[in-house]
């Protein structure tokens, strides 16, 4: 009784601070309206979590004993960990994002997942995220296991259904948290690989369909065996143990295969979003982070080589992309040098087989990737399907990325117009998100002082190395650039 009384004041306590905290994060000024409606379902669901204690823990009083431990681990965890997630709207506030990045990519993502709201925040840890508190807190807090302990139903499936209508505007389903790391904050160029991210969901979906991958069955059928065996003692131990470790190797292949597969696929995205630019930052982190780094265990951390996913990327570009890419930017000759150049460069990179021999070395891992050739065409064709008729192809990125837009920032103007004087009348071109960036990464790629990796970056001018406050400048013209286009955008809207 009494301890049950203390558990319902702790709870009361939860609330109040978390009360706290949501009313300061609601004076604060966002980019975008997502980060409102995470708060709203984040209030609302520890409203129901009370609520829910309370009646449980009347129930329990009215039935046998105190049953106080088990409700304080579980509704106060709830609580806590619901507590935790506010920092993802905290941090997605207009003074700690760069506000144009943030319009831009939610522009994007929003053409992607129409179902979907958005919401982009720093995080400390280096690395792109994306989660989606929705589907985590339906599957942590509501009873879809049919059971009806404590431990399940912490919030009943209805009222979930209910807060989440009452929550997100009509058509709208799930939340998506993108994450980009803190330090990178003042590099837009950078958040292309939010673009891969992006390409998470969407790879997820596309596995969940039966036919992509075999799933359990072999597996299943060799643990089948394993146990017939077992039982029957048709076998000696030795051949059981070696059919053990074969049942264990398939599922670890399949896994690989998975894994490996959903990366490809997300990278695929992140190509369709940005074309050259998310060629160009691959080609950049792969040589920051090594080309054929190839971990194998543990499996759910495997990621392809970056060599072997920047081959990927180029070889899905449509046949005669990149002749149109230097066309339609309108090249001249000099350009066109500079950029034959840097393109010959990366080839180079994707054409060294290196990153196959370390995969080769491993038996399950090249077991795992001879299993992914025969998925990995078909994955990618249905992929750039879906991308084109979501209105993101790559065959419109040619016309956007301008080559002028690329002189615009080199002469230190951000480049999101353009004046085009080939006509009788003078015009001004006005760039979008996908231009710009190509610009940027144009600019970045086909001049030297602009190029990375890291060790010419820092080394002294004159010995390869670029003018850092060069870079830095340019990152904030088009930084700039990216705020002049999402108040463009946001203009049309309104009128
Ligand atoms: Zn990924």
């Amino acid at each position: 009784m009494r301890d049950m009384q203390l558990l319902l004041r702790q709870i009361d306590l939860h609330i109040d601070s978390l009360s706290d905290v949501i009313s300061g994060i609601r004076t604060k000024r966002y980019p975008t309206l997502g980060p409102s409606y995470l708060v709203h379902l984040i209030e609302l669901l520890a409203e129901e979590v009370q609520k829910t204690a309370v009646t449980r823990a009347r129930q329990a009083e009215l039935s046998a004993g105190s049953v106080a431990s088990t409700f304080t681990r579980f509704y106060i965890h709830a609580l806590q960990d619901l507590a935790s997630h506010l920092r993802y709207v905290e941090r997605a506030a207009t003074d700690k994002v760069l506000p144009g990045s943030v319009q831009t990519v939610t522009s994007i993502a929003r053409q992607l997942y129409p179902d979907a709201v958005f919401v982009v925040r720093p995080q400390w840890h280096f690395n792109y995220s994306l989660t989606q508190p929705v589907s985590t807190y339906r599957s942590a807090y509501t009873n879809n296991s049919g059971r009806e302990d404590v431990s399940s139903g912490l919030i009943s499936s209805k009222a979930f259904e209910r807060i989440l209508n009452c929550v997100l505007p009509s058509g709208k389903s799930r939340i998506l948290v993108l994450g980009f790391p803190r330090i990178e904050k003042d590099r837009s160029l950078f958040h292309v690989a939010l673009g891969h991210e992006l390409g998470h969901p969407l790879a997820d979906e596309y596995l969940s369909k039966s036919e992509v991958l075999p799933r359990e069955g072999s597996r299943d059928s060799m643990h089948a065996e394993c146990k017939r065996e077992g039982t029957g003692g048709m076998r000696r131990p030795e051949d059981l143990s070696v059919l053990r470790d074969q049942a264990r190797a398939t599922d670890e292949t399949l896994q690989l295969c998975r894994r490996a597969l959903v990366e490809l696929i997300a990278d695929s995205v992140c190509l369709h979003i940005y074309g050259y630019a998310a060629i160009a930052y691959t080609a950049w982190i792969g040589q920051m982070q090594g080309l054929d780094v190839c971990w194998r265990s543990p499996v759910e951390d495997h990621y392809p080589p970056w060599r072997y996913r920047l081959r990927n990327m180029v070889l899905s570009l449509p046949e005669d992309w990149v002749e149109q890419f230097k066309k339609q930017s309108r090249m001249g000759p000099d350009a066109r040098s500079r950029f034959d150049h840097r393109w010959s460069e990366i080839l180079e990179l994707t054409q060294s087989k290196s990153d196959v021999d370390s995969i080769n070395k491993k038996p399950e891992l090249r077991q795992a990737y001879e299993l992914l050739g025969t998925f990995l065409p078909q994955a990618l064709d249905d992929i750039a399907e879906t991308m084109a008729s979501r209105g993101l192809a790559i065959s419109d990125i040619p016309g956007l990325a301008r080559w002028e837009l690329v002189e615009v920032l080199r002469s230190d103007y951000p480049p999101d117009q353009v004046l085009l004087t080939d006509s009788d009348e003078p015009d001004w071109l006005e760039a979008e998100f996908r231009g710009i960036l190509n610009a940027a990464w144009l600019s970045r790629t086909c001049f030297d002082e602009d190029t990375s990796p890291l060790d010419k970056v820092i080394a002294p001018k004159g010995q390869g190395g670029c003018w850092l406050p060069t870079a830095k400048k340019r990152d904030r013209l088009v930084e700039k650039a990216l705020d002049n286009a999402a108040l463009r955008e946001a203009w049309r809207r309104r009128s």
